[in-house]
């Protein structure tokens, strides 16, 4: 009996390792009508900001993978899209996601939403969804803990800085189903004789 369960045991601890590690990806291009200046420009300044941050290249075009375009109003019937059922009050949904970690994944804004002037915090926020491969937010279990102005805040009510920080790098880097970061710290992970001059 005991070669039997010996050879069992063998068998699911070397199948363990393969399973316990998924396929990253490279970074998906996003695209965007360039003839929409005010969306171009805001998608064009977040793939900058990850791809400073990440140490990656993330390319806009008019033929890119992941669309990024208006919507007169989001659906929130759409279990996607939904606000969640904390919302403080006031809040609005300026853009969504739909289809993250699929192929068919999706950046939708809302042209119905106000506070216009923080379009491009909505997509540098999304576009950290897609390159993540994941819903969720930072301080969710198992997630980067929160941080002050970070932009995968659940809620970017207050003041939010402009590009991502450490905890938002280790959102997308670290996630399984993300895409293929040069380490954990993204660019900080490049030895800094090597890092690509900003
Ligand atoms: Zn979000």
């Amino acid at each position: 009996m005991l070669p039997v369960v010996l050879g069992l045991f063998f068998l699911a601890a070397c199948a363990a390792p393969a399973a316990m590690t998924p396929r990253k990806k490279a970074p998906p291009s996003f695209q965007v009508d360039e003839g929409d200046a005010e969306l171009a420009d805001a998608v064009t300044a977040a793939a900058l900001a990850w791809s400073y941050a990440l140490g990656v290249q993330i390319r806009v075009g008019p033929s890119g993978d992941v669309p990024v375009f208006w919507v007169a109003d989001l659906d929130v019937a759409d279990p996607e899209c939904a606000p969640p059922p904390d919302r403080p009050t006031g809040a609005w949904g300026g853009a969504c996601t739909p289809g993250i970690g699929t192929p068919d994944v999706r950046i939708l804004v809302n042209a119905k939403a106000p506070g216009r002037e923080r379009l491009f915090m909505w997509v540098l926020h999304e576009m950290g969804h897609v390159l993540a491969g994941r819903g969720g937010h930072l301080g969710d279990s198992g997630l980067p803990a929160d941080q002050e102005g970070a932009v995968m805040r659940r809620y970017n009510t207050g003041e939010t800085d402009g590009f991502p920080h450490k905890s938002d790098v280790l959102y997308v880097c670290s996630s399984p189903t993300g895409i293929e970061c040069p380490g954990p710290l993204g660019r900080l992970s490049i030895p800094e004789a090597e890092r690509p001059l900003p």
